[in-house]
């Protein structure tokens, strides 16, 4: 037998149809569902499947699908005594889109599908209601022509704008027949017009023709777009569903509404949604008339009231859920049109998935209850968000660091620091951040940049401070006093908006809602603890004992990148300008010596705040000159004459250790061979820090990482000088016993990873500075410019430095992964890119093998959930 292209909702099928959702689509699964295993008052009609729009896709419109259509059709008339389009008493139906998943941006729904101009007569007549019968088909010439025949709906409504003044007309109800029939002939002459033929007066040409456009509609840029962003696949193809139409535009012992069977937004028990008398499906939505609330249901259809909330729970305690659903009474009588997941807040997604693992009909399991939580439901509660953007945007950045923030607009460190002082609240807006800014960044409530990317200076430290940041917004241009874009002027200290969610600026200030962090979210996290524990683990990249006490409490299991050279900042500066000034050894020494104590004391508050916990140092990793002054301030000092012998010694430091590409130059591991003094002086600080921490009853785990090494032989050398230095304060066993470990930040590191790993005791993948150098993009340069070009024209799914580039960067990983643990068995695998806390970057890593993620404090209860899921989904694939 041929393919089974169509299906009756009432069709017997081997397996429940909500678990059909691949064949029959979101809606038609349900509608299934709802019909042949709940017998609820479902109006009867049949899907088209999804199999029938691949076959569309690739062959054109399938062989035998028309008959079989009309045999479903033929089915669907006897069993509601009418015939679509009779013009006596016609059926009309509804034809609405399905694919598996719900997809904005394909063909929607056409009502009264079925009516021309001999039917609508047929419908006058039958309901002894011309009015109504005019207005539907109105609807529907307006509907079909738009949606189906692609006219612009600017026009239709033009028209009915015109003709509704015309007729003297407050509401749409008010218009009067007559004038409903030119609407009906004018909608007509402008389809005729644009089209070049008439539109369809046939109803099964109508419905072929609406069956295609959704068919067509899968393949619209709009919805290529959603799938491409959603990673939804392009081949999964749309169902379409035909149902016989119900009316809630009957009369006044009609209505339609939208029903949550609990409040989507606080996740509290009881139905919840808007509802409207008299009224079609699109009036509710379109938000044209004033909605009365679920409840006022109660008082003008008790009957209709009392069976939905029947249904409400029936439906919740069958999809274990809850669910969001459309129903329409006519003529006193309850209909539901379709359900689906209700989607909720953040707030309501943790209350309800506790909620529902104690509910006694319902009792989700706690892996199934981690599992209705998704990770932007855990950052919107962490982080303060706007609760509308009623203000035209000004322009869009990178986002970089979520939440949302109002402040005054400053634009130096200083001033922002100095105005903070003052109690203003700050934006600090600059073209980029350097480590001289964090005082003006540690005073501002955001950060805006008119370059750099999602890990420049600016949304590292943003990010690990859990302050808002949008970066790399190419439009603005930065002048003295003011930034421009566009026409648009925003002087200093004048108010903006912005939202490191969402890369939004705005002028003005936005209403701030503060995240509300409810007791049911550490619950959920502990499930998610639970789900992962032993397969993926979840560390902090932090550098100071503040930071690491903070992740800490958010949930970190140790530090996976200390970054050192954060603590050559500020006060520390002129100490290291002396070291990397000296000209001989015992200057070198002196100073290198007095940084060790800081360096030490730095490391003890570490290992305290991480004490029984992994903690990862990494030695010392920029290049030097990111430590002196611009070149420019100094040349300038020059040429007026007025340098200091000290600033001389400078300028001559900054002139040798320039670079024309700094990112590849003399940084990491290379520095750490030419100056091996800083080296061997971290390393001896460490092994100080932990005769501390044990002398005082303390647990350090030190583990020492070795950044942007390339092979074996770089290894041997620095690591040769790092166990010297332990060895010589901690003795030979427990200086053993600190595992040296390497980043994996170059792609030649990756390839070579199994000779790495005969000399590495971990790996731990800089993802940042390996998406760089694969795609040889520089992170400071070119996101802000070229990511959103790339994204819009498709060039790029992704920002690579927001989710790791899975067919390079990530076949990298796996590949590193694999070759480590060939030759190193135990070898310990972690991320400490920034896409360690990307929700798909961790579910990729997972799979590829990593034993941690490490992300900023901020993040790690984020990265938690995204582990828990990451686990279940592999679990899920593998049927465990
Ligand atoms: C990286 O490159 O991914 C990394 C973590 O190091 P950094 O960002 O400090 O270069
Ligand atoms: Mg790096």
């Amino acid at each position: 037998m041929s393919v089974r292209y169509v299906f009756d909702f009432d069709h017997a099928h081997e397996r429940p149809p909500k678990e059909l959702r691949d064949l029959l689509g979101g809606k038609g699964a349900n509608l299934a569902e709802m019909t042949s295993v709940l017998q609820l008052p479902v109006p009867p009609g049949f899907t088209i499947s999804t199999e029938a729009c691949r076959r569309y896709m690739s062959d054109g419109w399938p062989e035998g699908l028309d008959d079989e259509i009309a045999h479903h059709l033929r089915r669907l008339e006897e069993r509601m005594g009418r015939r679509l389009g009779d013009p006596d008493d016609p059926l009309l139906v509804s034809v609405r889109s399905g694919a598996k998943f719900s997809m904005p941006g394909m063909m929607d729904t056409v009502l009264d599908l079925g009516l021309n101009e001999r039917s609508v007569e047929g419908l006058a007549r039958q309901t002894s209601d011309r009015r109504f019968a005019l207005d539907s088909y109105r609807r529907f010439v307006q509907m079909y022509g738009r949606i189906v025949l692609g006219v612009d709906g600017e026009e239709f409504d033009a028209i009915f704008e015109e003709e509704k003044k015309k007729a003297g007309a407050a509401t749409d109800a008010e218009i009067p027949p007559d004038a409903l029939e030119r609407i009906v002939e004018r909608f007509l002459r402008l389809v005729a017009e644009r089209i070049g033929r008439p539109f369809p007066e046939d109803p099964w040409e109508q419905l072929i023709g609406a069956a295609e456009a959704v068919f067509r509609s899968w393949d619209s840029p709009r919805a290529k777009a959603y799938r491409q962003r959603e990673r939804i696949p392009d081949d999964l193809g749309t169902a379409v569903n035909v149902q016989a139409m119900v009316f809630g535009n009957r009369d006044d012992r009609s209505g339609t509404g939208v029903g949550f069977t609990r409040n989507p937004a606080t996740g509290e028990r009881g139905a919840y949604g808007d509802f409207l008398v008299n009224a079609q499906g699109e009036d509710v939505v379109a938000g044209i008339r004033e909605t009365l609330p679920l409840q006022a249901m109660g008082e003008l259809f008790p009957d209709a009231y009392r069976e939905l909330l029947e249904i409400f729970d029936r439906l919740e305690r069958h999809y274990r859920d809850m669910m969001d659903v459309e129903f329409t009474i006519e003529q006193d009588r309850l209909w539901i049109l379709q359900t689906r997941v209700g989607k909720r807040t953040g707030l309501a997604a943790v209350r309800l998935a506790v909620a529902m693992h104690e509910d006694p009909e319902i009792r989700l399991t706690r892996r199934e209850a981690v599992g209705r939580v998704t990770p932007e439901h855990v950052d919107q509660l962490l982080h303060p968000r706007f609760e509308r953007v009623d203000r035209p945007v000004l322009t869009k950045g990178l986002a970089a660091s979520p939440g949302a923030a109002v402040g005054r607009v400053y634009f130096t460190a200083d001033e922002a620091a100095e105005a903070a002082e003052r109690g203003e609240k700050v934006i600090l807006v600059r073209e980029e951040t350097s480590p001289e800014d964090v005082h003006g960044m540690a005073a501002a409530q955001g950060i805006l940049t008119a370059k750099g990317g999602l890990v420049s200076h600016a949304a590292v430290v943003a990010r690990g401070w859990g302050k808002p940041a949008v970066v790399g917004a190419s439009e603005v241009e930065i002048g003295d006093d003011e930034f421009r874009v566009g026409d648009t002027v925003v002087r200093r200290g004048d108010v903006i908006s912005i939202d490191g969610s969402t890369g939004l600026v705005v002028v003005g200030e936005l209403p701030l809602a503060e995240g509300t962090v409810p007791d049911e979210l550490e619950v959920v996290l502990g499930w998610a603890d639970e789900v992962r524990a032993g397969r993926l683990g979840v560390r902090a990249n932090a550098d100071t004992a503040e930071d690491a006490r903070r992740a800490r409490e958010f949930g970190a299991e140790g530090i996976g990148l200390a970054r050192t050279e954060h603590m050559f900042l500020g006060d520390r500066l002129p100490v290291v300008r002396r070291a990397i000034l000296a000209e001989d050894p015992e200057e070198e020494a002196s100073a290198l010596a007095e940084l060790r104590e800081l360096q030490r004391d730095d490391f003890v508050g570490l290992l305290e705040a991480m004490d029984g916990l992994p903690v990862t140092i990494r030695l010392l990793d920029p290049p030097l000159h990111e430590f002196l002054p611009p070149l420019e301030e100094l040349v300038v000092g020059e040429a007026q004459g007025r340098l200091t012998d000290d600033e001389a010694r400078l300028l001559h430091a900054v002139r040798q250790w320039s670079e024309a590409n700094p990112m590849l130059g003399i940084r990491g591991v290379r520095l750490g061979i030419l100056r091996p003094g800083i080296y061997r002086m971290q390393a001896r600080a460490i092994a100080e820090a932990v005769t501390e921490r044990k002398r005082v009853g303390g647990d350090p785990r030190v583990e020492i990482m070795i950044p942007l090494a390339v092979n074996s032989a770089e290894l041997e050398l620095v690591g040769g000088w790092v166990r010297e230095e332990l060895e010589a304060v901690l003795g030979p066993d427990e200086a053993d016993a600190i595992p040296i470990g390497t980043m994996i930040e170059t792609p030649r590191a990756a390839l070579v990873a199994d000779e790495i790993a005969t000399v590495a005791a971990f790996f731990s993948f800089g993802t940042n500075d390996l998406t760089q150098m694969t795609f040889g993009f520089s992170r400071d340069d070119v996101e802000g410019p070229l990511m959103d070009t790339y994204q819009k024209l498709g060039v790029l799914a992704e920002n690579p430095f927001e989710t790791v580039d899975r067919d390079a960067v990530g076949w990298l990983v796996r590949r590193a992964c694999e070759l480590g643990r060939r030759q190193r068995a135990d070898l310990k695998l972690g991320v400490c890119g920034e896409h360690g806390g990307d929700p798909a970057s961790v579910e990729f890593f997972f799979r590829a093998g990593v034993d941690y993620v490490s992300c900023s404090p901020f993040r790690v209860p984020v990265a938690r959930l995204a582990a828990a899921h990451a686990v279940l989904g592999a679990d899920e694939d593998t049927g465990v």
